[in-house]
């Protein structure tokens, strides 16, 4: 997600060309699905105005998965200009009416009424559809936020025909044991949905969730290259968790991942180079384990 949720987030505008870059060094380390930008409105977020030179531009091997954020019908028929150059479109509502409220001014059930029509528009258009549940495991405006209510909005996506959903801790404030019993419920409400984690290590707790997840049979995570990315609100809600920190972790667990660690570290290298500040990546900084 680094190219969108990373990028987005910061406060300077990245050169098109330094995104460009960025964005095919992760292609050559073997991530197979990258989300490459947003379909925003450019005046809501400046940081992402150039998301069809980014597609039009975009150098990837043809294995890899491009997907886009759709927030809305207008992002996807921008998205549509471009089809050739898109896999997949991810489109996004949160859990909780209040951030809903604060982060695309409308409700939860607007929000899913306009998903609901983005996604058959663009299933008629053969693209997968993926859908985004934000402050799935709490909101830092309502607190708790019941595990039943998020899962009829997950089964409203699913039938909407998004194959996947990805439930996102967007403020960090999940915990593995609430994260195994979430899954457990959602593999029990979805069975035919590929279902995704997507952390933020807000409060160092990202690879203590993934560990969670997978022991109750998640296989799908987003992360970020050099724990770029946030939430635009509320503010200093940052860091999805670091892709080389989770490769890392599953390697060393012993499972495969397809992606080559050195080259994602260099990739994260990069960023941090273009961005002139150091990453919270904690493998960035490390360097990969050598058992010698
Ligand atoms: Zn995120």
């Amino acid at each position: 997600m680094g190219p969108r949720d990373g990028f987005q987030n910061e406060p300077e505008v990245i050169a098109t060309a330094d995104k460009l870059a960025l964005i095919e060094l992760l292609g050559r380390a073997g991530l197979k699905r990258i989300e490459v930008t947003s379909l925003v409105r450019p005046d809501v977020v400046p940081q992402l105005a150039d998301a069809e030179q980014v597609l039009e531009a975009l150098r990837l091997p043809a294995d890899v998965s491009v997907s886009v954020l759709v927030p809305n019908e207008r992002g996807l028929e921008r998205a549509l200009a471009h089809r050739a150059r898109i896999q997949e479109i991810n489109g996004f509502l949160s859990a909780s009416e209040t951030h809903n409220q604060m982060n695309v001014s409308r409700s939860i059930e607007d929000s899913l009424a306009g998903l609901e029509r983005t996604f058959a528009t663009a299933a008629a258009e053969g693209l997968r559809c993926e859908g985004v549940i934000s402050t799935a495991f709490g909101c830092p405006y309502e607190g708790r936020v019941p595990p039943a209510r998020v899962l009829a909005i997950a089964t409203r996506l699913h039938a909407a025909g998004a194959q996947e959903v990805a439930f996102g801790d967007t403020t960090g404030m999940a915990n593995p044991v609430q994260v195994r019993e979430f899954f457990r419920a959602a593999r029990e409400t979805l069975p035919g949905a590929e279902l995704t984690a997507h952390f933020h290590n807000t409060r160092g707790q990202g690879l203590a969730n993934v560990l969670a997840a997978l022991e109750v049979g998640v296989e799908s995570f987003e992360s970020s290259f050099g724990e770029l990315g946030g939430c635009p609100v509320p503010a200093g809600a940052t860091g999805n968790i670091a892709t080389e920190d989770l490769v890392s972790m599953l390697h060393e667990m012993g499972i495969a991942t397809g992606v080559d660690l050195a080259a994602l570290i260099e990739a994260a290298a990069a960023a941090q180079a273009v961005l002139d500040r150091p990453l919270g990546s904690h493998v960035l900084t490390a360097g990969q384990i050598e058992w010698g």
